[in-house]
Parts: C-alpha cells; structure tokens; sequence
C-alpha cells in the first residue's frame, strides 16, 4: 500500500518571512533503521512497505502533501544574540492533525542544507540520530512533555566530523510545534511587527486557543515552561543547550543534543562539552528558563500598545516564576518520597536527602527507586547518613495514605544512561542494532521492574562513566 501522511500544513500559508521552501537533499542508499509504528497510528499514517518510508523519511521522495520548508528564527546561544537562525539541517514536511485532534509538525532532521545552514553541512550522523531517538522517546515514556521520534534512516553516505568520516542518518521527529521564543525573537528584532502579530496570533490560536492577550499568553508559557523543567529535574535530565532557539512555545522538550541524564547526583553537574562555564549545569536550568522567558517577554513588549505599561506588567510575571518553579518543583520533588502533599517540611525533607546525596556520591535514579524497592542505604559512600534522615522521613510518611504508589509513579527504575547509549550507538556503529531495539523497549515502560532488565539500571563503572557529551551535529 502506498505511503499515506494526512497532511494539512498552516505553516506553509504564512508569509513568506516565516522560512524558506526547500526539498531535501538526495541520499544514495536511505535504508530504514526503525519506524514508530505506534506513533504513525496516533498520527492516521498508513500504509508504506521499508522501501517507501526509506524514501519519504530519508527526503528522497517528498511525500504527497507535503510542502517542506526551512523555518527561520533567532536566538541567544549561550547568552549571545544570534539575530538569525532557521533549521539549518532540518526540514518541516508539513502538518497534521493527530487521533486526538491535536495538530503535530512532522520534521525531518538532517535532511541537507537550507538557507540557514551557514558553515554547516545540513546532515546528522547516525550518532545523535539513535541518541535522540531513544532519549525523546525515554521522555515520553517519563511523562515528559517531549518531542517524538517516528523514523531514523541512514543515508549510505558518509558525514565529516571531528572524529573523522560517520555514516549519516535522518531523524523524522514529531512536535506539537516548532515554534520557539528565537521564533518570536527574530521578527521582534527586525521590528516586523506585522510578522509579529502574524505569529502571536497563530501561536494563540494553535496552542493556547483561550489565551487574550499578550500578558496572558507569557503567563501560559510561563507555566508550562516551569512544569517542564522541574519535570527535567525530578528525573536527573539536563538538556545542556537551553538556548532560546531550543526553548519551544508548546512547553515540549526540543532538540535533544549533548542532553544527559545524571548518574551520580550532584547539582553542578554539567555534561555538554561546550558549556565551560555551567551554564546550562542541572541546577542552573531553573534559573536560565526564567532569563528565556525574560527574552520572550522582551520580545512580545511590541504586540502592547503601551511599553512602559507591558514591561511593568511582564516584569511582575518573570519575576514571580521562581516561586512557580519552586511550587512545581516541590510537587515533584516530595511525590518521590512518597508525600501526597508538597508542604514547607517536605521539602525541607527532600532538601536533606539532596544534599546527603550529593555528599555521599549516591546514584540519583536508583537512590530514589530504592526508597520503595528497598536498599537506599547501599548508595551512599556513608550509609549512615541515610540511616538518620530515614528515620525522620519514616515517622512522616507514617501518616500518608499510598506513599509506595506515588514513589512508584514518581520514580522510574530505568532511564537511558549515558554509558548505556553510548555502547548502544557503538554497537550500531559496528552494524549491530539489537543494543538500540532493546533500549527503545525496556524504557518505554520506565516505571515498571524488569528483572531482564537489571543490567540496564546499574550505573557506570569507574571506566565507563561518559564525562563529556557533544552538540553531535
Ligand atoms: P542547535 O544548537 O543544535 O539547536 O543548533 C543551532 C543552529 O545551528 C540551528 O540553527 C541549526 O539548524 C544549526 N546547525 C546545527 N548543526 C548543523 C549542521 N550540521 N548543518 C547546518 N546547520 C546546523
Ligand atoms: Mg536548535
């Protein structure tokens, strides 16, 4: 049966200020490595033998019904104005709406150069294609909001890094939209403020169809940018490139790079090898959404009709997210010792625990498993110094109603570890993609025991712990 995608594309009838059209670049051998046929169901895709979707998600055949273009935007890298950006090796194919109603953006990445590219190649090399794979789809799992990984293709070509000459490969990722604060940042820069009202009102209209004004919609994103980062948080994940171009408008995790998740615990831990400085360190994600949301506000001050009003209005909004964060995160934070209720002495409870964590060198993911499986102690260097906060905690979860239920749910047994992804994408290198099959199928049920998967939640040995992580573009 002939490949079939429901398209219906709003992004194609903007203005043409919104990005440029453009076809993929050929490949000469596309071979498929896997299809997401759950998700291609959700998404009414149908039909389609390995040849046919090699072609389509490779960008050798543009499917019926697409009208793939290169999105433009803007953004600060690492707190620099880039005033553009754009999808510099990814393609918008088009959009459709979902089982559920909901609109989704099907994009391929790594599908050739755009007008964007600047010194880029426009490809991705079979590396961070499995890595974003796995990862996007272990937070989907998680409950995450995150974008979705639907194929992963590799092109039988070679693509030049550091490290030498790689196989290339393409990701087709899905997001309820590719829309981020550089999006709004590029038009509020060239003062397009037609381009402007243009995107605010689709914007509104696509993902916050109740939303009034301006000072609303920030409030919005606002909240869910605050959920979706103390989500990150309570499972160890730092994304590592928190860009204004990488922080979406929908609250979903976006572009997946040299993200990772913590193995031991400890608060600065910083993984990207281009972040010298820590910026984008595990507990400094909480303060830099707050400065990208302070971007994005900056950048709807000309929808208002009068600045000094908005700014004053919009000031009041950054400045009050903190404690939105904090409330998120307290919720987050006290379901996984099993507290119902996030009250000032629970988190002062998972305070303690945190920094005896830290002190002690405990594994984050199975320290917080272990509070309901059993065996907490056994992760700290001093097992005593869980020993006197268990005590405490004990009599307090005394008085809870299901706390064994909630530390389930709150506390996944697996998450994909570093050192496990990058034997994965080692073995894949080598032609053998059974490691990548098995992680995509233990950690989609993350909350689950395994006991066939117990190798996969034992941290790193001393000479498997990956101390750097890369942009891999
Ligand atoms: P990132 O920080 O990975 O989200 O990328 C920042 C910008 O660089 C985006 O505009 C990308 O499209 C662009 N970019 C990254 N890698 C490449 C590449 N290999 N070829 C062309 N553009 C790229
Ligand atoms: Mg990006």
């Amino acid at each position: 049966m002939h490949l079939a995608i429901p398209f219906d594309n709003s992004y194609a009838r903007l203005p043409e200020q919104f990005y440029t059209r453009q076809v993929a670049t050929r490949v000469c051998a596309p071979r498929l490595i896997r299809f997401n046929d759950g998700l291609a169901a959700e998404l009414g895709i149908a039909g389609g033998d390995e040849a046919a979707l090699a072609a389509a998600f490779s960008g050798n055949e543009t499917p019926k019904g697409a009208e793939p273009l290169a999105q433009v935007y803007a953004g600060h890298q690492f707190g620099g104005f880039s005033p553009q950006l754009g999808d510099g090796r990814a393609l918008l194919l088009g959009e459709l709406v979902d089982n559920t109603g909901q609109r989704r953006d099907i994009q391929l990445k790594g599908s050739g150069p755009t007008p964007y590219s600047r010194m880029g190649d426009g490809r991705a090399w079979l590396g961070p294609v499995l890595r974003e794979y796995v990862v996007s789809e272990a937070m989907h799992a998680l409950g995450i909001p995150s974008t979705r990984a639907l194929a992963a293709v590799s092109t039988g070509e070679q693509v030049w890094r550091e490290a030498g000459a790689l196989p290339g490969a393409v990701l087709t990722r899905v997001a309820s939209s590719h829309i981020r604060v550089g999006t709004f940042q590029y038009f509020a820069a060239r003062r397009d403020l037609a381009s402007l009202r243009t995107l605010y009102d689709y914007t509104v209209a696509r993902h916050y169809p109740h939303v009034e004004d301006p000072a609303h919609l920030l409030s919005e994103v606002i909240g869910r940018q605050a959920r979706l980062v103390a989500s990150w948080l309570s499972v160890g994940f730092i994304h590592g490139v928190m860009n204004t171009d990488n922080t979406a408008i929908s609250g979903e995790t976006i572009d997946y790079g040299p993200c990772a998740f913590m193995d031991t615990y400890h608060p600065q831990t910083v993984y990207s090898s281009i972040d010298a400085h820590g910026r984008y360190a595990y507990d400094n994600q909480a303060n830099v959404i707050v400065w990208n949301m302070a971007q994005f506000a900056t950048a709807l001050v000309p929808l208002m009709p009068d600045a000094g009003a908005a700014v004053e209005e919009f000031t009041a909004l950054v400045h009050a997210m903190p404690d939105r964060i904090e409330a998120e995160w307290r919720r987050a934070f006290c379901a996984k010792i099993g507290l119902a209720k996030a009250g000032p002495e629970g988190a002062a409870l998972v305070g303690d625990l945190l920094a005896r964590m830290a002190d002690g060198q405990a594994d984050f993911t199975n320290t917080f498993r272990a509070l309901v499986s059993g065996g907490a102690r056994d992760q700290f260097l001093d097992p005593m110094a869980f020993d006197t906060w268990e005590e405490g905690w004990r009599t307090r979860i005394a008085r809870e109603a299901d706390p064994e239920s909630l530390m389930r749910a709150a506390n996944p047994a697996l998450i994909p570890r570093n050192h496990q992804v990058e034997e994965m994408i080692q073995s894949a290198l080598a032609g053998d993609f059974a490691p990548f099959e098995r992680l995509l199928h233990v950690l989609s049920r993350p909350f689950e025991d395994q006991p066939e998967a117990a190798d996969l939640t034992r941290p790193p040995r001393p000479s498997e712990v990956v101390r750097q992580t890369f942009c891999g573009t």
